[in-house]
């Protein structure tokens, strides 16, 4: 680990089951690097099928007690969870930047956006009311409670270590679920730390599982053959996402799938272009642009694209790259040897196809390492629509943009994909944002707005980028299904 940390405590290495940490039922491990330097800091359990097993058994045995917990204790240990994870703030944020790579000042910040989660969720709990229907028979009475699902499975991916495993765990945790959850093999020790905050909150053994692994098939197998988890909650990539949707169907679980995005980013002639560059900077650069929401193409009226290009170029050109450990870094390393190699294919290829370096476009710092992972903040021109960076995420600091003449030329190009997760337009004409709001096809639209995520906001896509609503009065709905309760001979 590159930092010292105030509570050296929160970096736990093993699994915690039933209210026990342990390691793997095999004694094996694997191991934590750090992405910027390549060393190994620490080594997790290799949890197997057996493990699985246990935090399913343990999560069953703790379910009846911890739904007839009065919503409002369940909501002070989601309170005191937060306030933990506030107060540990700084420890958390440096162990992301570890494990993931990520600035410092983002790793403390996406704990602070985790955490919010957490607090609406804990605020939420005690709001989860039912409905009296109006009476439609003389001499009954009708109802709809709302009830927790029961066991909730958590798959969770790396590039928001604490933030999506945040949004899964509290909205359950208020609904009086239980939890079986399985982070990323990149990221374990930010969601350990989590888990172990939440322990001293008080959340009881049993409630929260977590289970760690290099074989994420193995252990979510179980999980999916167990007819006892009844809802499987999962943010990461489209193939494995539609491979759980396919596998659930044997046990018909409840699904919300957070999957990957191909987010247009359109800046019309009436816009104000300071404004969407500032925009397309956040939206596109945070995380190095590993985000699922990130732009992916970026599409320019031609009356003003000259003039967008040249002041992106200057912006783009001034971000620092380095180590998270470096307070000056804005753009740290992206997580793994597998990322890079996409990012270098997907600006080969446009560069194959005609479009233009303005900046970057090379990897960084190999004198130093060969095998580094950091990649120059890029900005591509003239991109044909045909380049695979138009179609695929590219998850890396790469901006590629091209120009456009009609708006219904771009919004045909804007939905032409099979994702529809995040889209983004800069525009100041009122009647034009109404128009192009309801043409898009996506789970969240930026209007002049490049940062668009919150706590009291529905996250989540259409299409190809799935199914169901984190965060929001929506993200707790989630957790609940609806019991219609009619009672007779009342009159
Ligand atoms: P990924 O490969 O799908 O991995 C996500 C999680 O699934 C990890 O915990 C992974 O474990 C696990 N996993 C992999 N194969 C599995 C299998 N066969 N069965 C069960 N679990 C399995 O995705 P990623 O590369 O880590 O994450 C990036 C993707 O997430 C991008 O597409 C991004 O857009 C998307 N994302 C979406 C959102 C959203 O809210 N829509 C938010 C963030 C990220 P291992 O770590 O062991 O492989």
């Amino acid at each position: 680990m590159s930092f010292k940390l105030q509570r050296e405590d929160l970096v736990v290495t093993r699994n915690f089951i039933a209210g026990v940490w342990q390691g793997a039922a095999s004694g094996e491990t694997i191991p934590v690097n750090n992405p910027a330097t390549g060393e190994t800091f620490a080594f997790v359990p290799n949890s197997n099928e057996e493990d699985a097993r246990a935090a399913v058994e343990a999560a069953v045995e703790a379910f009846d007690a911890w739904r007839a917990t009065p919503a409002k204790q369940r909501a002070a240990i989601l309170k005191r969870w937060n306030d933990l994870i506030m107060a540990c703030a700084d420890d958390l944020g440096k162990i992301i930047s570890s494990e993931q790579g990520k600035p410092l000042a983002e790793g403390i910040g996406e704990i602070a956006y985790a955490a919010s989660y957490v607090e609406w969720f804990a605020e939420e709990a005690t709001r989860a009311n039912g409905d009296i229907i109006p009476q439609a028979v003389r001499g009954r009475k009708m109802a709809a409670y709302r009830e927790p699902v029961g066991v909730v499975a958590a798959i969770t991916p790396w590039n928001f270590p604490a933030a999506m495993i945040a949004r899964k765990i509290a909205p359950a945790l208020a609904a009086g679920c239980t939890v079986v959850c399985k982070p990323a093999s990149e990221t374990p020790i930010t969601a350990l730390a989590l888990v172990k905050l939440a322990e001293e909150a008080g959340v009881p053994a049993g409630v929260l599982n977590i289970v760690n692994t290099g074989s994420s098939k193995k252990v979510a197998d179980v999980w999916l053959d167990d007819a006892r988890v009844r809802k499987i909650t999962f943010t990461g990539s489209t193939p494995v996402g539609k491979h759980l949707a396919h596998e659930s169907s044997r046990t018909l679980k409840k699904l919300a799938l957070e999957l990957g995005g191909n987010a247009p980013f359109i800046v019309f002639e009436d816009a104000d272009v300071d404004a969407a560059v500032e925009g397309l900077m956040a939206a596109k650069f945070r995380n190095g642009g590993q985000t699922c929401v990130c732009p992916n193409r970026v599409y320019v009226q031609s009356k003003i694209y000259g003039r967008f290009l040249e002041k992106l170029t200057e912006r783009v050109a001034a971000l620092v790259v380095g180590p998270a450990s470096d307070p000056a870094s804005q753009i740290g390393p992206m997580i793994n040897a597998k990322a890079i190699a996409k990012i270098e294919e997907h600006v080969n290829d446009a560069v194959a196809r005609g479009a233009r370096v303005l900046t970057g476009g090379k990897r960084l710092f190999t004198e130093q390492r060969a095998e580094s992972t950091y990649y120059a903040p890029t900005v591509l021109a003239d991109v044909d629509l045909s380049a695979k960076c138009f179609h695929e995420e590219t998850f890396g600091p790469v901006a590629p943009v091209t120009q456009f003449e009609t708006e219904e030329e771009v919004i045909r190009l804007a939905n032409d994909s099979p994702f529809g997760l995040a889209s983004y337009f800069y525009s100041n004409d009122i009647r034009r944002v109404h128009r192009v709001t309801a043409a898009l096809e996506c789970g969240i639209v930026g209007v002049n707005e490049g940062a668009v995520a919150a706590e009291a906001a529905p996250f989540g896509g259409v299409k190809d980028s799935g199914y169901g609503r984190e965060g929001s009065v929506h993200g707790l709905e989630e957790y609940m299904h609806i019991k219609y309760v009619c009672q007779g001979g009342l009159d």
